[in-house]
């Protein structure tokens, strides 16, 4: 069976074309710089590729219908009947979806309830979704959520330490991402360890970035917060501040509250701090050839990844697993090697000539007391794989 896995981002939407239960990537591609007159669409299909460039994509609904076109016209489908199910990325469920649901005009409702808490990413997504239910309307539409994975933390891990009514009246708290990420990697990293009881730590570091703790499978808490703003340094979010910060900036620059937080959202992280690029690609080659700022921005990034893996390290009683994975985590060596070096302590060891290689791969020293391994991430099976359990028990 088919199944179609989409990412609608604000100006972006990412497919992935899966043969399920098989979990075989049939095609996948994406349309960047949706709401432009110069927007491009790639397409991967077996082992070749083809791309367009300066189509006017004005909104979703023409990507959707770039990539259906798409679909049809490279043979990779003969109808649209092929399609048996589509799940659909959503950033934030809120406190509203503790599991991925089949979507209907109610749950679009709610995914919308919840713009507040998402408004980069929720409206997105809910475009994405009406326009595919439009093109598609007889299949099942399945939402899959970043935050549903983390809603097993407990309280005294997702509040903060502000006014209990924040929360009660506005949902103020920790949620989380990445959440299908982490999902897929701890259950790869559960079944290599071979036993149920584990106490694993995920690292997703891509350009967005985020560190959980998994307990016995469940997520007991994780980086991000409220929004993927809070943690660590990314590409271009500064991760944790003080949010003292937004006074100071409107006194001295007189910038608004959102003029600073797209600096925080935008403008921060390996950009901000070294001045190269959001792409860790550069910031390595940067700081080989001696840039200080480019190498001030791995360390200060590895520094505050370690802060959470050692909290991590407590709360769980230990650890089995480190696992590494996303864009960073599973091509960058060099800031593997530089999260590791600082946990030695712990006895969590890498061996630099296994950190080496590529691909999916077990990097740590004989005398680690804790495996690292790098897992490459999927989050499109982990989509497709809600779907068919969705079907199956409607
Ligand atoms: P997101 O999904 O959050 O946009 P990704 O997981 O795709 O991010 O990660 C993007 C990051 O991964 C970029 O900083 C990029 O430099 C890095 N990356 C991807 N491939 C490689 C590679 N081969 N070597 C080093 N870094 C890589």
């Amino acid at each position: 069976m088919k199944i179609l896995s989409v990412n609608a981002g604000s100006s972006s939407l990412k497919f992935q074309l899966l043969q399920m239960p098989e979990e075989f990537e049939i095609a996948s591609g994406l349309v960047e710089r949706i709401g432009n007159k110069n927007a491009e669409f790639k397409i991967n299909f077996n082992g070749s590729s083809s791309k367009q460039s300066d189509l006017v994509v004005l909104d979703h609904s023409v990507a959707v219908d770039l990539v259906i076109k798409g679909l049809l016209e490279h043979k990779i489908i003969s109808s649209l009947d092929e399609i048996q199910g589509v799940g659909h990325r959503v950033v934030q469920g809120g406190e509203t979806f503790k599991e991925s649901v089949v979507i209907d005009d109610d749950v679009v409702l709610k995914i919308a309830a919840l713009n507040d808490l998402a408004p980069l990413h929720n409206p997105a997504n809910i475009i994405g979704i009406n326009a595919f239910r439009k093109a598609i309307p007889n299949v099942l539409h399945v939402a899959v959520f970043d935050t549903t994975f983390h809603q097993t933390m407990p309280e005294v891990n997702f509040l903060y330490g502000t006014p209990y009514e924040w929360y009660e009246k506005h949902g103020v708290r920790k949620y989380g991402f990445h959440g299908t990420s982490h999902q897929y990697v701890s259950e790869e990293a559960q079944k290599r360890l071979g036993k149920e009881e584990s106490k694993i730590i995920v690292a997703h570091i891509g350009n967005g970035a985020s560190v959980t703790a998994v307990l016995n499978g469940k997520s007991i808490d994780t980086s991000m917060g409220l929004t993927p703003l809070e943690g660590f340094p990314m590409g271009t979010r500064s991760g944790n501040v003080d949010p003292s910060i937004f006074q100071l900036m409107q006194q001295k620059e007189g910038y608004s509250l959102e003029k600073t937080l797209n600096e925080l959202n935008k403008k921060s992280g390996y950009l901000g701090i070294s001045g190269v690029s959001h792409d860790s690609r550069d910031i390595v080659s940067a700081a080989n050839e001696g840039n200080h700022r480019a190498k001030l921005a791995l360390d200060i990034q590895a520094k505050r990844i370690v802060d959470y893996i050692a909290s991590y390290y407590v709360l769980l009683g230990g650890l089995d697993a480190l696992v590494f994975t996303a864009g960073i985590g599973e091509n960058a060596k060099e800031v593997r090697s530089l999260v590791c070096k600082r946990l030695e302590v712990l006895g969590i060891i890498i061996d630099d000539e296994k950190n080496n290689s590529r691909g999916d791969k077990e990097i740590q020293h004989k005398d680690s007391k804790v495996k690292i391994w790098v897992i490459p991430t999927n989050e499109e099976v982990m989509i497709a794989r809600d779907v068919l359990r969705l079907q199956n028990s409607n």
